[in-house]
């Protein structure tokens, strides 16, 4: 028992050191995944906004289009008015021209409006552009920043990785997995030392009889308002000794 209570703790002491090159790393990593969303979030409405105008235009070509066909026809059917022979004829083709005069001007309208969309969305676009440089901008200098941070300590980092796997080997599964859920509760702290007659994690006061108990390290004992795996200090300093 003595043992599989050393290598937890032994594993607990090299987590405490990986957590602490965590923390060097500070609010960067969430700055970084927030800026990273935020920047897709933006592209899209942009990209969503250039599809519309590029529509705009699209449209407004092929109305440019039928306008220039209508207008042929139009100047075709006027030449015609002087070549009628009867009044059905003259009605049809007055008909004709006005029908088409009136979808010019629909199409016109219509152009108006998409001109007006148009300049609309490229100030609108306009506005968004910089600001997307600018989260950009600020990604990259939050991405370096970590990179350099990482990079500091990539090589402790590493070495404390193979050290705890191989402390994590020697690790019974069910006390590893016991571990690792009060490590996940309790901010990265599992197995803690009773100091001064207290549980250094929570700082309650251990019942004495219990003191003597973890003291013999005969089993293993969960602080009783915290949860966490306690150990005697002998211990503690024995594994810290090592
Ligand atoms: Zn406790």
């Amino acid at each position: 028992m003595v043992n599989r209570l050393k290598v937890l703790y032994e594993l607990q002491l090299i987590d405490d050191k990986l957590d602490q090159l965590e923390e060097l790393r500070g609010d960067l990593p969430l700055a970084v995944n927030d800026l990273t969303g935020r920047i897709n979030e933006k592209k899209e409405v942009i990209d969503s906004k250039i599809k519309e105008k590029d529509d705009a235009v699209e449209k407004r070509k092929n109305n440019d289009n039928d306008i220039a066909k209508m207008n042929s026809d139009l100047k075709k059917y006027k030449a015609q008015l002087y070549k009628v022979r009867n009044n059905k004829e003259y009605d049809a083709l007055t008909k004709e021209i006005d029908h088409s005069e009136e979808s010019i001007e629909k199409f016109e309208n219509e152009n108006i409006a998409l001109e007006e969309l148009m300049e609309k969305l490229k100030i609108e676009i306009d506005e968004l552009t910089p600001e997307l440089d600018e989260l950009n901008e600020e990604l990259k200098t939050k991405e370096e920043e970590l990179k350099k941070i990482i990079k500091s300590n990539e090589k402790e980092e590493d070495n404390l990785k193979v050290e705890r796997d191989k402390v994590a080997n020697t690790v019974r599964k069910p006390d590893y997995n016991a571990y690792m859920r009060i490590r996940k509760a309790k901010a990265g702290k599992a197995v803690v030392p009773i100091i001064r007659s207290a549980c250094s994690g929570c700082h309650n006061v251990v019942p004495p009889q219990r003191q003597i108990e973890i003291r013999q390290s005969k089993r293993m004992f969960n602080c009783e308002s915290c949860g966490r795996i306690l150990i005697s200090q002998d211990i503690a300093d024995e594994v810290k000794a090592a």
